[in-house]
């Protein structure tokens, strides 16, 4: 057993303040990381919160880690001291099933959550990566590579994952038009990773306020929704639509967008139940469907295809001490693109 210093929310109103706590004495077949850097993302505010309604206090949120091994099991046979490594949303999953073999173990029950969760005895906690250090079995983690800036690498251990699953799942590439909802921390992996791929990036974001940003990333066209004239000059564009809004939305709107076929994938993940009318689907042979994260073995197909493209997050490095602060310009939409959290100052 090692102590652990990071920071927690002990309620769900409260901020998060410095929390010292034990990490579980490594197996043989476990990973130590020496935490660098970890990323931000809406899920944990959305957790810390308790907007989803499974919190577990105190919590120590972070699923985008990437940092330094420090020391390895006996059995570990992929990792050795000094390489770098990340951890992204889970740190094990069923191992029974045949669902590993189909790389889908991220659906399954048995899923256990970096932080949030407890460990597959069911007893003790998981902590994540607003701290300095994390225990993980080797095959949960995953390989960066060396070209890329170390720090903006971290989201893509979520926010990367979490967008190129869905534009291979839905095949996007060349000839294929892809518009992405919101232009946030996931959204503008989709526009890096997708423009990467070939497919025609469109953002469809609140305001024009990051038109050009969002033209540098990769998109090709970018309009506002909040000018209802954008929903009629699109009517009928798309043949995927990448929504990572984390709020209400007019959901019928942004369907009667898709061509016949197209998907309206759900990324975000709002409180409340979304409402949608069956002629926003029927007359298209429309669908609607919901996309999470990745496998492990997808996701380092990811870090890999990052790491030839050179594709890495937008980042604003903060100090742990920040990270209330952080959270309230996330809530604003006042981040370009992911605050990283620099773990030296823990
Ligand atoms: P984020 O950085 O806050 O980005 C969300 C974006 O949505 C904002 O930048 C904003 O873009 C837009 N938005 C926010 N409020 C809106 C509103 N009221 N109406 C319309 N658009 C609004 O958050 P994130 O980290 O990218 O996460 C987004 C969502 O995905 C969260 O719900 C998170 O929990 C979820 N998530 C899901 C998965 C998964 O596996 N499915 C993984 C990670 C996160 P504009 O300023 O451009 O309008
Ligand atoms: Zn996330």
């Amino acid at each position: 057993m090692a102590f652990a210093k990071g920071y927690a929310a002990t309620d769900a109103s409260k901020p998060l303040e410095p929390f010292t706590f034990e990490r579980r004495a490594p197996n043989e077949d476990d990973i130590v990381i020496d935490i660098k850097y970890s990323g931000i993302c809406h899920s944990d505010i959305h957790q810390v919160r308790n907007e989803w309604g499974n919190a577990k206090y105190p919590m120590v949120p972070g699923h985008e880690i990437v940092g330094i091994v420090s020391a390895v099991g006996s059995g570990v046979t992929k990792f050795k001291v000094g390489d770098k490594a990340g951890v992204g949303c889970f740190v094990n999953s069923c191992t029974t099933c045949a669902t590993r073999d189909l790389d889908l173990e991220h659906y399954m029950p048995g899923l256990v959550q970096t932080y949030n969760d407890f460990e597959a005895d069911g007893t003790t906690p998981t902590y994540g990566g607003y701290s300095d250090s994390i225990v993980v079995k080797e095959g949960y983690a995953l390989s960066i590579p060396d070209n890329l800036d170390f720090a903006a690498t971290a989201p893509l251990l979520c926010a990367g994952i979490t967008l190129y699953s869905p534009l291979m799942h839905w095949k996007a590439g060349p000839g294929k038009k892809v518009a992405v909802v919101g232009l946030g921390g996931l959204g503008h992996m989709g526009v890096k990773l997708g423009a990467a791929l070939g497919a025609e990036i469109t953002v469809l974001s609140q305001s024009l306020s990051k038109k050009e940003d969002g033209l540098k990333l990769g998109a090709t066209h970018y309009y506002a929704t909040s000018d209802a004239e954008t929903f009629k000059t699109l009517a009928g564009t798309f043949d995927l639509i990448l929504c990572t809004v984390s709020a209400e939305i007019d959901w019928n709107a942004y369907l009667g967008l898709l061509k016949v076929d197209g998907a309206f994938v759900l990324l975000g993940i709002p409180e409340n139940a979304v409402p949608v009318h069956a002629f926003s689907l029927v007359p298209a042979r429309r669908s609607v469907a919901g996309s999470m994260i990745g496998s492990i073995k997808e996701t380092q197909e990811m870090l890999d295809f990052c790491g030839k493209h050179n594709i890495v997050s937008e980042i604003e490095l903060i100090r742990m001490d920040q990270v209330n602060e952080a959270y309230e310009r996330v809530l604003k939409s006042d981040v370009r693109y992911r605050f990283v959290i620099d773990a030296a100052t823990i």
